[in-house]
């Protein structure tokens, strides 16, 4: 793409964490960023002041839990009404639900399918007809080392990321012709909240097994996304590992 300033980029569940760093990232280079989020309303207008004084002054909040196709597709129209455009889809939005196999109930496994795979499936969808018709768009997954290597007590999100993944592939080859290239950003273990969560003693374990010897930032995941978006026109049905050498393929 070359340049960020004036496209318009969708990042969902981009309150906090890696999705408030991707939007710090882009915005500061001028794209028009769309904050999209569930229910903290108060963060992401927080963070659209904060944009519109660092570099995108007319990014926006849109409310809406993209694990709701419909909620999804609104996120995409309402871009489209403000923009007319859509350059770039980041799909962040993600929770984690972790409990061994034996008492992860259907109710658990269901909600993390559902926000962390089939809204990816949602937003691209909605989004599809515009980037087809531009010929142009780049659309990035973030998923996670877990749904390639597995771990203890995160079934759920381990087939939720390993999904990602085979999704972006197919749409990778789908849209290639379009001009649209996807990928996804398979980060290790980053310091936001979520991982901030994590009682002491297995942080201490996780730590102990990143070659690097710590957590990834943010930011570090943030800067992958725009080199993604500046400077990667031939890069698509990729996945892009982010996580201190965790784990080597
Ligand atoms: P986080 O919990 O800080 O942020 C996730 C964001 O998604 C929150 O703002 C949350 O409100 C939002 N969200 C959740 N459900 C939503 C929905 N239905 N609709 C809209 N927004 C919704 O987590 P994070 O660490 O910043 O994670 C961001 C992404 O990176 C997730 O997909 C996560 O799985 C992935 N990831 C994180 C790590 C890590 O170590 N932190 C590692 C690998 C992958």
């Amino acid at each position: 793409m070359g340049t960020l300033k004036g496209a318009v980029v969708v990042i969902t569940g981009a309150g906090r964490g890696i999705g408030r760093a991707i939007a710090e990232e882009l915005g500061q280079e001028g794209a028009r960023v769309v904050v999209n989020y569930s229910k903290s309303k108060e963060a992401a207008e927080d963070l659209v002041a904060s944009l519109q004084q660092n570099g995108s002054p007319e990014a926006v909040a849109v409310q809406g839990d993209v694990s709701d196709a419909t909620q999804a597709a609104k996120l995409i129209e309402e871009t489209i009404n403000r923009f007319g455009r859509i350059d770039v889809l980041v799909n962040n939005a993600g929770i984690n639900i972790d409990r061994s196999l034996k008492n992860l109930s259907t109710q658990d496994w269901d909600k993390v399918i559902q926000v962390d795979l089939n809204s990816y499936f949602y937003t691209m969808k909605a989004a599809l007809p515009h980037f087809m018709q531009q010929k142009s768009g780049k659309i990035i997954n973030i998923s996670s080392v877990i749904g390639q290597m597995g771990n203890f007590g995160q079934a759920n999100y381990a087939a939720a990321k390993a999904g990602i993944i085979g999704l972006t592939k197919t749409a990778a080859l789908e849209l290639a012709r379009t001009n649209v290239t996807v990928n996804a950003i398979c980060p290790g273990f980053i310091a936001t909240e979520m991982f901030e969560s994590i009682p002491d003693k297995p942080k201490e374990a996780i730590l102990a097994r990143i070659p690097l010897g710590r957590a990834g930032t943010p930011q570090e995941v943030a800067r992958a996304v725009r080199y993604l978006i500046v400077d990667g026109d031939y890069i698509t049905g990729e996945s892009l590992n982010i996580n201190g050498g965790l784990y080597l393929q």
